[in-house]
């Protein structure tokens, strides 16, 4: 049974490209609503999912779902994130086209749970044998581990993922996973030391606070008290709701153990961790301008969860060594300058830590031989202020700029495949303002890094100053100079403007400097180097040896993964899932038009829709609609032995369509407007 294509009155349209004004900002979240209100969360526009999130559990993802979407027509199913995974699924398996599915929203909007439908809908239509099995069991399980590590409470998601996340899946011919890769980048790691108030450090450390046993917590030196610990006491403390430390901390026990991780490994990474929690509560006195440790048995503690040697690391707390050309001088360290040091340090190890995770979970995904793969990601775009803001919204325009190049493409290709006639269309190209970020010599990146790497102090505002005067008659960078009255007003002098595709966004530039260089003194390095824990002394002798060249600034680095993230996905076939967040109280019943509206302009929704509309609004393959609407011919019912293009044409004649409004392809009936179908709808329903 074929569900009805056109659902007007209850549920609105399934299909905002068959919207009557397609201009309309109102109609377009209007029809969003009516669906949310009717806990009909998925809508389309034309190939792209649009998916609001319900803030409730819904019964759609059981196996029952998974049936009534396996193998199915897109458009003859209601939209459903498994209907467009199973669209790349197929196109994978029968075409030999590599996919990519690109998740996009703000946080809390639901990426982090639509990636793993995405999963689970692979898990489940593909074979259930021995190894495929085991290979499923492992992308499964790395989800609860890389969450535990990589995500924490925010003020607005309970469960927010605070670093990108590009996870691969690769397919054997028969269409079965036998592998995966999982891309990490930018890791919030200053959350490791101070977090805003009503927020968290990682999941990680309160599960292990929480759910690690007596004995365990003996072995660590930890006890189940989280206001003992400094690095804990900024945000809020203990468990809220939504949130189940001691569950989920089984759960990541579990999948360590399906993934393989060794009882060594384990105890490693959890000594690293509760090494962090006591480092947090080493306090330093000055006297005439020397440091000292307040209680050095604290440094013990740390040492022998680092393995690392205590005394030396006391005097890489409280000391630097720096090396010119002629000698090598030691001098110590203030209060301030020790503090920032331990800090540094917390940040450092929490990070490297991260990444050797992301690689350890990779050896166990390593396929024995592969094809081809889909890809997953995550991004968020927000209106803070900060470096690693930056970072992200940058991000957010590399990846606007590859959808509309992939759009495009894709719309051209399959008229071209169906010898139907291409009209240009126009549409805001957002080159200029990637360029402004990462051109080279001349773009905000270059001009960061030149500062960074300047011999002598890094000082924001002297970077602030030269921003200012390079890139002030840019369009888009305004400077507080630059800014008129009103915005002078809201704007501080150190801050700046970028006016991104999506708006503006007003950047604070205190810490860039810090953050870009991501420095730590060189007797941390070397202290850590010597380490006896396997994965403390391989993550800093790898860095160590990277670091024999001029180190690349934390920006720079992300710059380059992220080009080669563009690489990798231009020349993938994409899906896009696009997320929106209903209101700001996770609540399932309110809808807020002015928050929706203003995810629908960042997410670029109604530009998508014009450049869909700017074509054909609607288009089918002969066989099906001639399915559906032979109907209404005697000429087509109920005896009818043409070819099905012929049967459309038959159709089309007899239902007066006119000239202008469609067109024959290749192997699909191409409609402009909207209008027509639904006459042919009504038709069909007298
Ligand atoms: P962030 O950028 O902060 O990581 P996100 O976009 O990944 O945010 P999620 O963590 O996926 O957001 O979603 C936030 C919460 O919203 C989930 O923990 C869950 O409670 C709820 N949610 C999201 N999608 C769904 C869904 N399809 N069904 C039910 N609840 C959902
Ligand atoms: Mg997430």
């Amino acid at each position: 049974m074929e569900h009805h294509l056109i659902d007007r009155d209850r549920v609105g349209l399934q299909d905002a490209v068959l919207l009557e004004d397609y201009t309309s900002e109102d109609a377009f979240v209007d029809n969003l609503q009516k669906r949310f209100k009717e806990d009909v969360i998925y809508t389309y526009i034309g190939p792209v999912l649009v998916s609001v999130n319900p803030y409730k559990e819904l019964d759609i993802y059981g196996p029952k779902d998974v049936k009534d979407y396996d193998n199915k027509h897109f458009f003859e199913v209601p939209p459903h994130v498994f209907a467009i995974t199973d669209t790349a699924y197929r196109s994978l398996k029968e075409e030999n086209r590599e996919q990519c599915i690109l998740i996009s929203g703000e946080s809390g909007a639901g990426k982090t749970e639509a990636s793993k439908k995405v999963l689970q809908y692979i898990a489940e239509v593909t074979d259930h044998k021995g190894e495929v099995e085991r290979v499923k069991d492992k992308l499964l399980f790395s989800n609860p581990v890389l969450e535990a590590f990589g995500n924490a409470k925010t003020n607005r998601n309970d469960n927010s993922s605070r670093f990108g996340k590009f996870m691969d899946i690769q397919f054997n011919f028969e269409g079965n996973p036998v592998g995966g890769n999982i891309l990490n980048y930018l890791l919030e790691k200053s959350r490791v030391i101070s977090q805003a108030p009503g927020e968290r450090n990682f999941h990680i450390f309160y599960q292990l606070l929480i759910g690690a046993d007596d004995a365990l917590l003996d072995q660590l030196s930890l006890k189940r008290n989280l206001g003992s610990y400094y690095y804990l006491s900024n945000g809020v403390n203990g468990t809220s709701a939504g949130i189940y430390d001691q569950k989920d901390f089984n759960e990541v026990k579990k999948a360590l153990k399906t993934l393989e991780f060794t009882e060594k490994e384990q105890t490693e990474m959890f000594s690293i961790i509760s090494a962090i929690l006591h480092l947090g509560n080493v306090g330093f006195s000055e006297t005439e301008g020397v440091s000292a440790i307040v209680k050095p048995e604290l440094i013990d503690t740390v040492s022998k969860l680092f393995s690392c040697d205590s005394k030396e690391l006391k005097h890489a707390l409280t000391h630097r060594t720096i090396e010119t050309i002629r000698d090598v001088v030691v001098s110590p360290l203030n209060r301030e300058l020790s503090v920032y040091a331990r800090d540094a340090l917390a940040k450092a190890v929490y990070d490297r830590l991260f990444t050797w995770l992301v690689k350890r979970l990779n050896d166990s995904l390593q396929p024995l031989n592969n094809r081809t793969n889909t890809v997953m990601d995550e991004n968020d775009f927000k209106g803070n202020y900060s470096f690693e803001q930056l970072c992200i919204n940058f991000c957010n325009e590399k990846l606007q700029q590859l959808f509309i190049e992939l759009t495009l493409r894709s719309e051209q290709e399959e008229y071209e495949k169906e010898g139907i006639q291409w009209t240009h269309v126009e549409y805001f190209d957002n080159k200029i303002i990637c360029d402004l970020i990462e051109e080279k010599h001349k773009g905000l990146i270059a001009f960061m890094d030149e500062e960074c790497l300047r011999p002598g102090e890094p000082d924001d505002k002297t970077l602030l100053a030269k921003l200012n005067s390079k890139l002030n008659n840019h369009p888009h960078y305004i400077s507080h100079e630059k800014a008129d009255i009103k915005l002078q007003k809201i704007m501080g002098r150190d801050e700046f403007r970028l006016i991104h595709y999506a708006g503006a966004v007003t950047y604070n530039i205190k810490s860039f400097m810090e953050k870009n260089n991501d420095l730590l003194f060189r007797d941390l390095r070397e202290t850590m180097t010597n380490s006896t824990n396997d994965i403390i002394r391989a993550v800093f002798l790898e860095s160590e040896q990277k670091s024999k060249k001029r180190p690349e600034t934390a920006i720079t680095q992300f710059k380059n993964s992220l080009n080669n993230l563009m690489i990798i996905l231009r020349d993938k076939e994409p899906s896009y899932i696009r997320c929106i967040k209903p209101n700001d109280t996770k609540s399932p019943a309110i809808f807020d038009e002015q928050l929706v509206k203003h995810q629908i302009k960042y997410l670029g929704l109604m530009e998508n829709l014009r450049v869909r509309r700017a074509g054909f609004a609607y288009r089918r393959l002969y066989e099906r609609f001639l399915q559906r609407y032979k109907c209404l011919s005697k000429e087509t019912w109920p005896n009818y032995h043409g070819s099905p293009k012929d049967g459309v044409q038959i159709l089309a004649t007899k239902l007066g369509y006119d000239k202008d409004d469609y067109q024959m392809g290749k192997t699909k009936i191409f409609i402009r407007h909207p209008k027509t179908l639904f006459a042919t709808e009504d038709a069909f329903q007298l």
